[in-house]
């Protein structure tokens, strides 16, 4: 594969971002080789500067579920820039956007957007201490919520393979504030509440864990977290931003029938341009400034681009069978590579839920951190690059969600199950 013009432009990239990119998990530390340059993407395919097609799994790690420059989301971005690019008041796209996901997501009786999944979460959480009066919040190990400072603890992939347990710069004081309980594990949060009474904000949890690869809540874990949460009076906020459109039509909430006093979402929210939200209860919402004392603002937030491009990217998920189509499509997809991995006598955990999935180098069940770690990264690493030069594109490191989109065809899924069963067989 000629690679040649990604190579000198990465050598340019290197000069004036640190690593060479804006986000670390792009730069392909955690799989070897280089980082490819793209030039546009269509539908389910990636094109790079020099010339090479891939089928995108990674779907600019999850917002594109209608794929690469859908007609419809490029006509609306196009129509609202017409009318301007920001306007900093309001406008009524934000209301539409508002009506839908709250229609997808009724536990969301007010919502208030911002501009970044790590925007949605900080605000949620500062939300929670304001609420309760409390500074102590819970999070999971191998969840990922972001990059604000209390949630850069034990926060999965792109810190872990990266080999930087706390991010230097977070100070001690602030990480003291965030307890770690083990994702799957009640009994590990029971002890926090016994340790730290009356001092626990929010538990904040990925209620399917997406950024450590996808690992599904056990059985009653999700049940036993509203349950524990509504005795403590401990406000439970539910990280949808990957998950909310992805592994249900309206979210994780609704696969689990759990309801969370706040949600998170972004990613699909925002049809591919940078948007994220928060909402939940009227009665904890009442607290964001200007209605209450809470504050948290956006120069760009309810930006109208992204307004627009992520109303059509709800209406298209809504249109008649296409939910049935991304679930078919996901699983013909992971049951293929499961079969392809038995058929050359590779071991392999392949995990899905609804539209994500992670194929697991690994003989132990994922069910947290400790079992997911236990998976062979140098050996995803060899997969990953057979399957690049297959022309498949996955995610550049081995405890990550792939991403499934509606423009991916049968004809899509199957030349990536060949192109595995190649891929394992040289493994
Ligand atoms: C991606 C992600 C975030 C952060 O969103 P950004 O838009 O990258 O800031 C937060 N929580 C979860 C669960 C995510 O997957």
């Amino acid at each position: 594969m000629n690679i040649q013009k990604s190579i000198n432009l990465f050598q340019q990239a290197q000069l004036v971002f640190p690593g060479g990119v804006n986000s670390p998990v792009r730069a392909f530390r955690a799989v070897g080789g280089q980082p490819l340059f793209i030039e546009r993407g269509q539908g389910p395919y990636l094109y790079d500067v020099d010339g090479n097609r891939f089928i995108d799994y990674v779907l600019s790690w999850g917002p594109l579920i209608s794929g690469h420059a859908h007609p419809r989301v490029v006509e609306a971005v196009q129509q609202a820039a017409l009318k301007g690019t920001s306007y900093g008041a309001p406008s009524p796209l934000e209301i539409e956007l508002a009506r839908r996901v709250m229609n997808f997501m009724p536990n969301i009786e007010m919502i208030r957007f911002v501009n970044s999944g790590t925007e949605a979460t900080m605000s949620a959480l500062r939300l929670a201490r304001a609420y309760t009066r409390r500074d102590k919040i819970i999070k999971f190990e191998g969840c990922y919520h972001g990059h604000a400072d209390m949630l850069l603890v034990q926060a999965g992939s792109g810190v872990a393979t990266l080999g930087l347990p706390d991010s230097p710069g977070v100070p001690a004081a602030t990480a003291a504030d965030t307890l770690i309980a083990i994702y799957n594990d009640l009994a590990s949060v029971e002890t926090l509440f016994k340790q730290y009474p009356n001092q626990i904000a929010a538990i904040i949890v990925e209620p399917v864990a997406g950024n450590m690869g996808v690992v599904p809540p056990a059985g009653g874990f999700l049940q036993g977290l509203r349950d524990i949460t509504l005795r403590e009076e401990t406000v439970l906020i539910f990280d949808e931003v990957m998950t909310g459109f992805r592994v249900h039509l309206n979210g994780a909430q609704a696969l689990y029938n759990i309801v969370p006093d706040l949600s998170t979402l972004g990613k699909v929210i925002g049809g591919g341009l940078p948007v994220g939200a928060y909402g939940g209860k009227k009665e904890i919402m009442e607290l964001v400034a200007p209605l209450g004392p809470m504050y948290q603002a956006g120069t760009l937030s309810g930006n109208p681009l992204a307004m627009a491009a992520g109303m059509v990217a709800l209406d298209l998920l809504k249109e008649p069978g296409v939910w049935d189509q991304l679930e078919h499509a996901s699983a013909k997809l992971t049951s293929g590579i499961g079969a392809a991995a038995k058929t050359a006598g590779i071991p392999i955990q392949q995990t899905r839920v609804g539209t994500m999935f992670t194929t697991f180098f690994s003989e132990v069940v994922p069910e947290n951190w400790s079992t997911v770690k236990m998976a062979d990264k140098a050996r995803y690493g060899q997969f990953f690059q057979k399957m690049l030069e297959n022309g498949v594109y996955l995610a550049p490191s081995a405890f990550e969600a792939g991403f499934m989109s509606m423009v991916h065809t049968d004809e899509d899924i199957e030349a990536t199950i060949a192109a595995a069963a190649q891929a394992f067989k040289s493994l």
